[in-house]
């Protein structure tokens, strides 16, 4: 009789009991060193500003340091690329925004798939943005931006974050709307853009209201119309890009939270528990308010919410990418 089939399977069977019940205690003991929470853009932007805010409280709720790590280059696709490879441990966690649903119409090729690769922990938070420009750029209104790109064309140059970014995004539909291509200035992140717009060395930015609110209430850079239909608290003598004649005009940008696929669900809960405590804190929801970032519910503040969402927005926006030809 030959025995030696049912030694392995026991062999197996052990096996895969400790492999279990090692990442089960691995699982009860996390996190027991601090955690990296990666961004995909260079630091002062608006993705590492929500990043450093939600770090602090999660932190504390899981009892050890969460350490920003700036990955930034190609419009996130760096970052999510690395995530996506990192240990399953739990120590290595990451924040997006919608750039994870609209790189794939962006790229040929992405090295990582967003839908396949990760673990879904929770939305954030929406924020919309704003189209700046630097202050001593001549026009005063839309209308006379929409004049000065017309005749300026490729002379007015546009800051953006690199393909998958959502300042580029932005870009993109502002110029097939018009039907003007202008000069696109990459950087590693729209905080080094911001600084380049203030200094006067790039003509307009299109950005999250999470750090430019007070740059624009202290006249350092102009501003031209929110990317909402609605106008925002914040800024309410700034109409929006609809009303001022581009119909439908609408971006707000989402966040996720998100782990390499693998990641032990005990683990995940944890990090989703965060996430929902520091999410919770009235300090948080008053920072954010104030640029008119609005909150996620609580129902979308958790992993199945997130993967849903994400799976609509590739399908929503590869369309509109794919279709948003800019003339030459
Ligand atoms: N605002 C950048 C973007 O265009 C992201 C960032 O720098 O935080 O996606």
């Amino acid at each position: 009789m030959n025995i030696k089939k049912p030694l392995n399977a026991l062999f197996a069977a052990v096996i895969g009991a400790g492999l279990l019940l090692t990442g089960t205690a691995n699982a009860q003991k996390y996190p027991d060193k601090p955690i990296t929470l990666v961004v995909p853009f260079a630091a002062g932007g608006p993705t590492d500003t929500i990043a450093r805010l939600i770090a602090v409280p999660m932190g504390k709720s899981l009892g050890q340091t969460v350490v920003v790590e700036n990955v930034a280059g190609a419009g996130g696709t760096i970052a999510s690329a690395k995530v996506a490879k990192s240990k399953p441990d739990g120590y290595t966690i990451y924040i997006h925004h919608m750039g994870m649903a609209t790189a794939q119409a962006l790229y040929d090729k992405l090295p990582y798939d967003p839908m396949k690769d990760f673990e879904y922990i929770g939305q954030v938070a929406d924020v919309p943005m704003v189209l700046l420009g630097r202050k001593n750029l001549p026009p005063n209104n839309f209308k006379e931006l929409e004049a000065y790109i017309r005749t300026n064309k490729e002379k007015v140059t546009m800051a953006n974050a690199g393909p998958g970014a959502v300042s580029q995004l932005c870009g993109l539909i502002f110029q097939s709307r018009l039907g003007v291509r202008v000069t696109t200035v990459p950087y590693k992140g729209t905080g080094p853009a911001l600084t380049d717009l203030v200094g006067g060395q790039v003509d307009i930015l299109c950005d999250q209201t999470t750090q430019t609110i007070p740059f624009i209430k202290e006249g350092k850079v102009k501003v031209y119309g929110v990317t909402t239909p609605k106008r925002l608290s914040a800024l309410p003598n700034v109409p929006s890009l609809d009303e001022q004649g581009l119909k439908g005009f609408d971006v707000k940008v989402w966040h996720g939270v998100y782990a390499p696929l693998g990641t032990p669900k005990p683990v995940l809960e944890k990090i989703n528990a965060a996430l929902k405590k520091a999410l919770s804190d009235p300090e948080i929801k008053a920072r954010l308010d104030s640029s008119n970032i609005d909150i996620v519910p609580l129902a979308k503040q958790n992993g199945d919410s997130l993967k849903a969402h994400l799976d609509a927005e590739i399908n929503r926006w590869g369309p509109i990418i794919r279709k948003a030809n800019i003339p030459d």
